[in-house]
């Protein structure tokens, strides 16, 4: 019988009453691994008013004490480092190598927010006018949600929980309804943290339960990761519920490869952005795009790299990519290939009707590389979200940020080169957030934001770092004067 998923609310584990329980499937089997509640909004309005309940009391808890739960949770993680990266693989299905990759940022976000007591501290001017200083504190802004995609299930949601919870305030995570079974595992953890009840809550379900989210009046912030159109709603709904936002969209990610790059190190990075997860990173390799003549060596290279990639169950050791998440998203990534070959493109690896042995029913494509593709048509302007690379050649540097900075994302952007000035050019011109120089996936590090641009984000404080640190406060500004015996000695 499948694990029927709960919610996390004031320190105790709660069925829900949901009409509606979705299957959870491990797309490398099919297998059921879980059913999740598609929570109703009256128990999310009874959630967020407990964890508003909860707020003072926290608040008031100071900081350097709140720490003390953050140092708990990074040791419990570490010791269950290995059951969460495998919860990971088995509701997503990348490589266990990609799992705890996954995992090790997770808490790498715990350690960085342990930081609190120093990140939060605020400013002080003595005499801004005689006898009159003035200082600016951070205060908590109260309740946060925090939705979450189905592709870093254990990671996406550390971008934000231990920033908000150090920073004093409570939360709400809604985890994607497709990859909820790695928070479920996470909670386990907090419950066993101690936090006081309603500082850390979790609330399963769908687009319903985050629009009852998105509306509530007890929440402050809403931080959300996802695709673009929803992080559009996200951003405006919320926000015309006067509630501050940030949210993080989708990406089409092209990286340059000019003639004087490293081949075997380009070729290994390249093959493994557009492929590692099976191409369902924001931070995926998504278009190459070759100058001056060095897709002569690359689209062989880039090919063999390809081929030889071991696709299968991401548990087993030795493979290097899973499936992608669900049937449909299969159907749709071989659509988008055929669109892409009717366009004019031309197939240098062609993945589609992949059968992996033992696997028949698993949701597998293998990697895919179409060459030429045509700059308007759909494999190089959509977001695959699967293992396919599009390949366009140019014959200038300046072609090939034009067409960069051309796109409607601006999540991340890479060059390969040997030579530091085309590097630096690239760098200052290139219209993206995050940025590649030898590098194929540009993931900042926790004490860095996450810094999308275009339509890979809507908001100005990114995920992780100093900007969680300012999303999750308030800065108060006091002029102070005192008078009295001692005021009149100065
Ligand atoms: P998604 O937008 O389908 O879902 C994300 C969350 O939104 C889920 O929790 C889901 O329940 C909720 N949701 C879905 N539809 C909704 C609606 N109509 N109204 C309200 N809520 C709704 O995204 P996904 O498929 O889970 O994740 C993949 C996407 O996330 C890709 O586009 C990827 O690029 C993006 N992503 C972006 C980043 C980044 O940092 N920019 C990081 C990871 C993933």
């Amino acid at each position: 019988m499948a694990e029927k998923l709960l919610n996390y609310v004031n320190g105790a584990w709660r069925e829900s009453a949901a009409e509606r329980y979705l299957e959870v499937r491990n797309p490398a089997t099919d297998e059921v691994l879980a059913t999740v509640p598609l929570t109703p909004p009256g128990e999310v309005d009874e959630a967020a008013r407990l964890a508003l309940a909860a707020f003072p009391a926290w608040r008031r808890t100071p900081a350097p004490t709140r720490i003390q739960y953050l140092f708990k949770l990074k040791a419990l993680m570490e010791e269950h480092f290995e059951d969460l990266s495998r919860s990971v693989t088995l509701e997503n299905g990348k490589s266990l190598a990609d799992a705890r990759g996954e995992i090790r940022r997770a808490i790498e976000n715990v350690e960085v927010a342990c930081g609190i007591p120093t990140m939060m501290m605020g400013d002080f001017s003595e005499d801004v006018a005689r006898g009159i200083d003035e200082y600016m504190i951070r205060q908590p802004v109260g309740v946060a949600a925090i939705i979450c995609p189905f592709n870093f299930p254990g990671m996406i949601p550390f971008w934000y929980l231990p920033y908000a919870v150090a920073c004093g305030n409570t939360a709400i995570v809604k985890p994607s309804e497709r990859c909820p079974i790695t928070m479920q595992r996470v909670f386990r953890l907090l419950e066993q943290v101690g936090f006081p009840p309603g500082v850390v809550n979790l609330v399963n379900g769908g687009a319903d339960t985050v629009n009852a989210l998105l509306d509530h009046p007890a929440i402050s912030a809403v931080t959300f990761v996802g695709s673009t159109p929803v992080a559009r709603h996200i951003y405006s709904r919320a926000s015309a519920n006067g509630k501050r936002v940030q949210a993080q969209g989708g990406a089409k990610n092209p990286v340059i490869i000019l003639p004087d790059a490293d081949p075997a190190l380009t070729t290994r990075i390249v093959t493994d952005s557009a492929f590692g997860n099976a191409g369902q990173r924001c931070l995926a390799a998504s278009l190459a795009i070759t100058v001056a003549g060095a897709e002569k060596t690359f689209v062989p290279a880039l090919a063999e790299a390809a081929r030889n990639l071991v696709v299968g169950n991401g548990l087993e050791p030795g493979v290097h990519m899973g499936p992608v998440i669900t049937p449909q998203s299969k159907a749709r990534i071989e659509s988008l290939i055929q669109q892409g070959l009717d366009e004019g493109a031309e197939a240098v690896v062609d993945g589609r009707n992949a059968r992996i042995p033992g696997y028949e029913r698993g949701y597998f494509l293998r990697p895919t590389i179409l060459s030429d593709v045509p700059p308007g048509g759909v494999i190089a302007r959509t977001e695959i979200f699967g293992p396919v690379l599009g390949m366009m050649h140019v014959d200038t540097v300046d072609e090939a940020i034009a067409l960069v900075n051309s796109g409607e994302y601006g999540n991340m952007a890479c060059v390969f080169t040997s030579s530091g000035a085309a590097a630096r050019k690239f760098r200052y011109e290139a219209d993206a957030g995050n940025i590649g120089i030898n590098i194929g996936v540009a993931a900042p590090m926790a004490f860095y934001p996450f810094s999308g641009w275009k339509n890979s984000f809507f908001g100005t404080l990114h995920a992780q770092g100093k900007h969680a640190v300012e999303f999750f406060t308030q800065t108060k500004v006091v002029v102070e004067r005192w008078l009295g015996e001692w005021s009149r000695t100065f």
